[in-house]
């Protein structure tokens, strides 16, 4: 009989509602020695190709089967530097196991959580690569989250000196101010974090380039390319009445107060945050699951989300949403809000909404969601949590008025090296494609080290002069 794909155990649902503990607690090594053989180790191993980080998948499996979890560390970190983090939230049935043999005929290897096991797995420190030699060039990385931080250990492999200048006072980008405690805790991104900095990675806290540092400056001090991997932090809201009233956040402001101010860790840190009662969370993405269940664990007696399409247009993972629904979140599907209802002394009491449903598809090819007329009803809520979607930081492309932009402030790029219409300035990750996945982000930050390796091997003095 074939041995079925192995799950991990999670903490009872109606337990976690009320603790920021991770869900999931990883396979044990006799689960993940069972799992790694039911891989085929196929000669082809099409999973590759759906790796945008380029993991030799077969060969990390390959040791976990026969018990060497130190060695399928170090295969990973070979190219991954936050296996970590990827084997927790990279949506890895959109990728490698989407492509996986096994998926054709039944459920393919649970790739994903293998990685997580290994890149776990608490053995003999694995050894740093050797520090870059004084003989490479200088490499400014902006942004601190995967996308930089993958350009940056790249470029530390191949020899560069790489000096990582980040806005806020801690790195991570959204894996740390954004994606929760119980998905991803911060110490795994911070281990993660220490290890490319053992390869000789500098990192800067609390510097705004474009703001308290100008990119010319960068150049003028000596670093002959630049990465920028700033994100897309600029929260969008609907433009409905109501959107100023006491209770409207955006999922940003209410992640970053939850995550980054640690609102999480009350009553050490008593970070002002409004606990609603009721609450409504607009959107049907991971950040909208990530706000609903943030809400249920400040104590929140009736989470709701609203979403004018249906479950199946739904962006989020499926195991959030399924996550989701086992904590008690109420799923509010073709409904969209009108207006938020003032309680007459400025503070939320409530959304109007109106029932919708699907028509043809739109740009998206997703079908279109249309209003019934005379179906407006009110939600009761104290708390509303906008999660619609992030653009582009508009912050340094502003202060760099040459900088070719796409659709909505992207950067525009050499989608294979990452280059921008300014020689020596490469870019990556969301600042380039618009919000999207950790994992994109680390790929594109992957091929902008190479492009950076490209254009700075052409030259035997400074490429700027
Ligand atoms: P970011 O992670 O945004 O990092 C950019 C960094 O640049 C930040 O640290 C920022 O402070 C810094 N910065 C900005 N401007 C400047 C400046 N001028 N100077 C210096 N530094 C600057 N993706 C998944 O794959 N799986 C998930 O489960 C998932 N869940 C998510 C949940 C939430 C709540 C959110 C918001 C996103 C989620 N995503 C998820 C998306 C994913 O996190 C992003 O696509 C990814 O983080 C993009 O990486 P990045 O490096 O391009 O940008
Ligand atoms: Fe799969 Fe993501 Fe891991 Fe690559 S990083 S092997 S795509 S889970
Ligand atoms: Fe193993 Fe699936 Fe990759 Fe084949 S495609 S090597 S079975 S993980």
């Amino acid at each position: 009989m074939k041995t079925p794909r192995q799950k991990m155990a999670e903490q009872d649902p109606q337990v976690r509602i009320s603790n920021f503990n991770e869900v999931p607690s990883g396979f044990t090594p006799e689960q993940a020695q069972k799992e790694a053989a039911r891989c085929l180790q196929c000669k082809n191993a099409p999973c590759r190709s759906g790796c945008p980080v380029e993991i030799d998948i077969p060969a990390f499996i390959l040791a976990i089967k026969e018990g060497d979890f130190a060695a399928a560390r170090e295969k990973l970190l070979e190219t991954n530097s936050l296996p970590a983090v990827c084997g927790r939230v990279c949506p890895q049935e959109d990728q490698c196991e989407k492509v996986c043999v096994l998926a054709k005929k039944g459920e393919p290897v649970a790739i994903g959580t293998l990685e997580r096991f290994a890149a776990d797995w608490e053995g003999e420190e694995p050894p740093s690569p050797p520090a870059a030699g004084p003989e490479k060039a200088k490499v400014a990385v902006i942004g601190a989250g995967p996308a930089g931080l993958t350009a940056a250990a790249d470029l530390a492999r191949m020899g560069y000196r790489v000096t990582i200048f980040e806005a806020l006072h801690q790195p991570g980008g959204v894996l740390v101010y954004g994606i929760p405690e119980f998905r991803l805790p911060k110490s795994i991104v911070f281990a993660e974090v220490e290890k490319v900095k053992k390869m000789g990675v500098k990192l800067e806290l609390n510097q705004v380039v474009g703001a308290t540092l100008s990119l010319e400056e960068l150049f003028e001090s000596g670093f002959q390319a630049v990465f920028v991997g700033t994100g897309a932090g600029l929260p969008r809201f609907m433009g409905i009445p109501g959107e100023n009233l006491n209770g409207a956040y955006s999922a940003n402001e209410y992640l970053t107060r939850v995550n980054l101010m640690k609102a999480y860790r009350f009553p050490e840190y008593d970070t002002p945050v409004i606990r609603g009662k009721k609450v409504g969370v607009i959107g049907g993405g991971n950040v909208a699951m990530d706000s609903a269940r943030t809400a249920l664990r400040l104590g929140a007696e009736e989470v709701s989300i609203v979403y004018r399409r249906s479950r199946a247009e739904a962006p989020a993972r499926i195991e959030e949403v399924h996550h989701a629904e086992q904590e008690g979140v109420v799923f509010r599907f073709l409904t969209l809000p009108l207006r938020y209802l003032d309680d007459g002394k400025g503070w939320m009491e409530g959304m109007e909404c109106q029932k919708m449903e699907l028509g043809e598809p739109d740009d998206s090819g997703r079908r279109r969601p249309v209003p019934i007329e005379g179906s407006e009803f009110t939600i009761d809520c104290d708390l509303a949590v906008v999660a619609i979607g992030n653009d582009p930081n508009p912050l340094l492309p502003r202060a760099l008025p040459e900088l070719k932009l796409g659709w909505k402030g992207t950067i525009e790029t050499d989608p294979e090296t990452g280059a921008t219409s300014i020689p020596g300035v490469f870019a990556g990750g969301d600042i380039a494609t618009g919000a999207a996945t950790v994992i994109e982000a680390m790929g594109a930050g992957k091929k902008a080290a190479r492009g950076i390796d490209r254009y700075l091997s052409r030259y035997t003095i400074s490429p700027r002069g």
